[in-house]
């Protein structure tokens, strides 16, 4: 049975992963956290920089941002099989550097400034990290981002602001995937 991929993006604290999580539960699909898939990693690799622990998948520090940064090229190597397989939900802030094949549907979620605001002031952002990830938010980079990416047809944003907007897009979502299978099966 071929069952389909979702890409979940969007700034850091709109949801995904609550969403992508509870949705990968309700269709007995499997879920894949990109940034914990990098920090956990696999095998050894050689010339890491000294700050990368062995087996992650990054390739430096980004210090500005207070981030590492992903080794793109490694992270597509090591999900490739699974993401041919079908039947996983993808979840990362980011979506340009994905195979566009990989994905039958891309949503973007979104929240309001206020309410993001908070989610990422309890998470302990502060100051410059706080101000880019909301400015991320107000200027839709990663909607741009994922319309530039992929076929607008399969680009959807889902308001994200409350427990009533989850319930509904995973209804929704739910209601995308049967429909999907009876398609492609
Ligand atoms: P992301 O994976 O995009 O960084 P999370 O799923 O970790 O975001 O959510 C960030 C915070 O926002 C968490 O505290 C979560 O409980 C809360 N949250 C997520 N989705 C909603 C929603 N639809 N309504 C209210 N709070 C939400």
């Amino acid at each position: 049975m071929r069952r389909p991929n979702v890409l979940i993006t969007g700034t850091p604290g709109v949801g995904k992963t609550t969403l992508g999580k509870e949705l990968a539960s309700r269709a007995g699909l499997s879920y894949v956290n990109v940034g914990d898939l990098a920090k956990e990693g696999q095998g050894a690799v050689p010339n890491l920089p000294a700050v990368c622990a062995a087996g992650e998948l990054y390739e430096g520090f980004d210090e500005e941002y207070d981030c590492p940064i992903l080794d793109e090229d490694r992270v597509i190597d090591e999900l490739e099989d699974r993401m041919s397989e079908g039947g996983v939900v993808l979840d990362y802030h980011g979506c340009d550097f994905f195979p566009e094949r990989w994905f039958h549907v891309v949503l973007v979620l979104r929240t309001e400034n206020a309410l993001l605001y908070d989610r990422l002031q309890s998470r302990g952002y502060t100051g410059k990290k706080l101000q880019d990830n909301i400015q991320c938010e107000i200027f839709q980079t990663l909607y741009e981002e994922a319309v530039s990416s992929y076929k607008k047809e399969i680009v959807h944003q889902l308001p994200s602001n409350t427990p009533e907007d989850l319930e509904r897009n995973l209804d929704q979502i739910m209601q995308w995937i049967e429909q999907w299978m009876k398609d492609n099966n």
